[in-house]
């Protein structure tokens, strides 16, 4: 067992503060189960708006940390407020950087000079450090946000003996967003710098910088940690990892089980365990009602709860959705519930609109019916064209909804062909639609298989504890070698 670690935690999303997707699961569960292991762990986020609303409303059980904070940018000092917190049901501390000509903003990125308020936010990050009087063993960065403290850890930090030779772990949860900056971020930060990576021409990449500089690097998955050595995965930056490839590791993200949980969910019509699992009838003719579906208890209902992302395959749905409620020789109903794109929020209305009595689209973010539909539908899909972890195929096991998914990233690492779900490999409407059929045929012709698939779904262990093992094994590497142990 190693020592307990100090770690400084920074991510742009920690749940349930801010969230637009697992990001910001991992930033709101992973801190709490290295708490459990007994390490000493600090979340630093922005302070966006809407935190900011939620303090000088006095929710959220956010205190001002008084002094605030004095934040080294552009040769200057430039103050930033601290709203201090812990994450529910843990003493895991919370500290929101609150800047608000950077953070008080209708949405979290987006703009123009996100480069300069992430940028802003790493730096903050580490002052706080100081202003706690709290000297950290490593520093845990979180997508490309967080990069620019590992980039000035191994660069200026270094002249700075608050910081000398402190460790970093970096980890990538979405390689298809690196962050672009222009170079004079460096100027900002007080870097100097001397091209130390291949970038676009006047151009900086943050992801790029995270992975040159951070003492270990690591991915939400096994699969796609290989998948991002190659040209096919790497999104132009495979050549950058398979130059650090031996520091490239993959860790499964986990579910938070308390939240997680059918038997205790209240937004479900019916709660239920596994052994109980007929319970869920009762969800499924209430998402059937919610949907305008009719109430057919043995009609099979297909899911998908997702961003409308090109990342997730929405191409080949369209296909397979249309061939499932037109073609298919039994019946079946599909309901789907996601916002994002404009060209796929465009197309899934048109189809709810042609199959009205056998589909619903909900276009929309909306948490309680994401739970409904978990515990309600019979069957999950997830075609991505890659997929770095996945959280919704986890929920739909947990919640006995099994799914069918493409063989890639987490998904391959999580779901078990004819185990726990179903999987298919090319990224085909072809063979996405023979997955989904082998499901439909199981489903209506061996009721006994598929409890079993239900239950072992069920059963598997995506839980935080095991994953927070993976990370406390990269932190004692991480800081064995700064400190010239390995
Ligand atoms: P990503 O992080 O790429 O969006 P994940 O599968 O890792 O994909 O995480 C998605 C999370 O967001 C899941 O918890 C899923 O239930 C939730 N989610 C996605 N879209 C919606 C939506 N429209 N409404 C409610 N929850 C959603």
């Amino acid at each position: 067992m190693p020592a307990p670690f100090r770690i400084l935690f920074l991510s742009a999303e920690v749940a349930p503060f801010a969230k637009t997707g697992g990001l910001g699961d991992v930033g709101g569960s992973l801190p709490k189960a290295l708490r459990a292991l007994g390490h000493d762990v600090r979340v630093v986020m922005p302070a966006y708006q809407a935190i900011e609303t939620d303090y000088y409303a006095g929710r959220g059980g956010l205190v001002a940390r008084p002094g605030g904070l004095l934040v080294p940018v552009r040769g200057a000092t430039v103050s930033a407020g601290v709203f201090e917190g812990r994450l529910p049901g843990s003493d895991v501390p919370v500290y929101c950087i609150a800047q608000r000509s950077l953070f008080d903003r209708a949405d979290r990125y987006g703009y123009g000079d996100d480069a300069y308020r992430f940028g802003f936010f790493s730096r903050a990050a580490l002052e706080l450090a100081t202003v706690l009087g709290w000297q950290p063993d490593l520093v845990h960065a979180h997508d490309w946000h967080a990069a620019p403290a590992v980039a000035w850890l191994a660069t200026a930090g270094q002249g700075d003996d608050r910081f000398r030779g402190l460790a970093s772990l970096f980890t990538i949860h979405n390689l298809a967003h690196q962050g672009r900056a222009p170079w004079d971020i460096w100027d900002y930060l007080g870097i100097l710098t001397h091209g130390l990576v291949e970038e676009g021409y006047g151009q900086v990449n943050f992801m790029a910088r995270g992975i040159y500089h951070a003492t270990l690097i690591n991915t939400v998955s096994p699969t796609y940690a290989r998948e991002i050595l190659t040209p096919a995965g790497g999104a132009g930056l495979d050549g950058l990892l398979r130059f650090r490839h031996f520091d490239v590791h993959g860790i499964l993200n986990g579910l938070d089980y308390h939240v997680w949980d059918p038997a205790a969910d209240t937004s479900l019509a019916q709660p239920f365990s596994a052994d109980q699992i007929e319970r869920r009838a009762a969800n499924k003719a209430a998402l059937q009602a919610r949907a305008g579906l009719s109430p057919r208890p043995a009609v099979p209902l297909v899911a998908m709860v997702s961003r409308l992302d090109w990342q997730k395959g929405l191409d080949i749905t369209g296909h397979v959705i249309h061939l499932l409620l037109n073609n298919y020789a039994g019946e079946a109903q599909f309901v789907v519930l996601g916002s994002g794109a404009a060209e796929y929020e465009s197309m899934l209305a048109h189809l709810a609109g042609y199959h009205t009595d056998r589909m619903a689209a909900f276009l929309t973010y909306d948490a309680d019916l994401a739970q409904l539909i978990y515990g309600g539908a019979d069957i999950f899909i997830m075609p991505s064209r890659f997929e770095p972890c996945g959280l919704g195929q986890l929920i739909a096991m947990r919640y006995g909804c099994v799914p069918v998914v493409r063989a890639t990233g987490g998904l391959a690492d999580t779901v078990q062909d004819l185990v726990t779900g179903f999987t298919f490999n090319g990224y085909s409407a072809g063979d996405f639609w023979q997955a989904l059929q082998r499901a439909l045929y199981i489903y209506s012709a061996d009721r006994d298989s598929w409890r079993a698939l239900q239950r072992n779904g069920m059963a598997a262990d995506f839980s935080w504890q095991r994953s927070a093992r993976g990370y406390q094994q990269l932190y004692d590497w991480a800081v064995a070698r700064v400190r010239g142990q390995a």
